[in-house]
């Protein structure tokens, strides 16, 4: 499901207790920061009060995550649920008014586009919210751990090198500049 593709809720926003369910499937491909094992898949379902549209899903994706410790690729199951409110304005057209009900987000974010749901969006912000805080490798904080002495290591021996590299060049200079 690319960025901008929209779920229509515009008949539910219409006729109020009329429920539109759909089923989710995307690999939420313009996501640098969040790598997935596997689709994000689930289903959401929308219902409007007259005032409130009402959304709900439950989705399930596997994420891979980064230890912060030695930065170990950590691969994750997450599951999470949604249960959101967007308050609406105006009648709706099934009272025969001449009226239509339109979405009227007070989210910072885009999660509208007129009475459509970019889907993406909403999916996106509720993996964010629910991804674990602090996943650690299999070493966890206590145990001594391989991979983060081994880039400890490598970082000092890194810096040494650069000292080395340093003082060499500082050297020949001044081997340079005596002759
Ligand atoms: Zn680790």
């Amino acid at each position: 499901m690319k960025r901008d593709e929209l779920l229509d809720l515009n008949d539910a926003i219409q006729h109020p207790g009329r429920k539109i369910a759909v089923d989710i499937s995307t690999e939420l491909p313009d996501e640098a920061d969040l790598d997935l094992a596997k689709p994000l898949e689930g289903w959401i379902e929308a219902v409007s009060t007259g005032n409130l549209l009402l959304i709900e899903g439950e989705f399930k994706t596997r994420c891979v995550l980064e230890c912060p410790r030695c930065g170990a690729p950590i691969e994750q199951d997450v599951d999470f649920t949604m249960d959101e409110q967007f308050p609406i304005t105006g009648t709706p057209a099934m009272y025969g008014t001449g009226e239509f009900a339109k979405i009227e987000p007070d989210e910072p974010y885009e999660l509208f586009h007129e009475n459509s749901l970019i889907v993406e969006n909403l999916v996106r912000e509720g993996l964010i919210i629910n991804l674990p805080v602090q996943p650690l490798c299999e070493h966890g904080w206590e145990e001594p751990c391989p991979e983060a002495e081994a880039r400890q290591v490598a970082a000092k021996e890194e810096k040494r090198g650069l000292l080395a590299d340093h003082l060499e060049a500082l050297l020949r200079k001044e081997q340079a500049d005596g002759s």
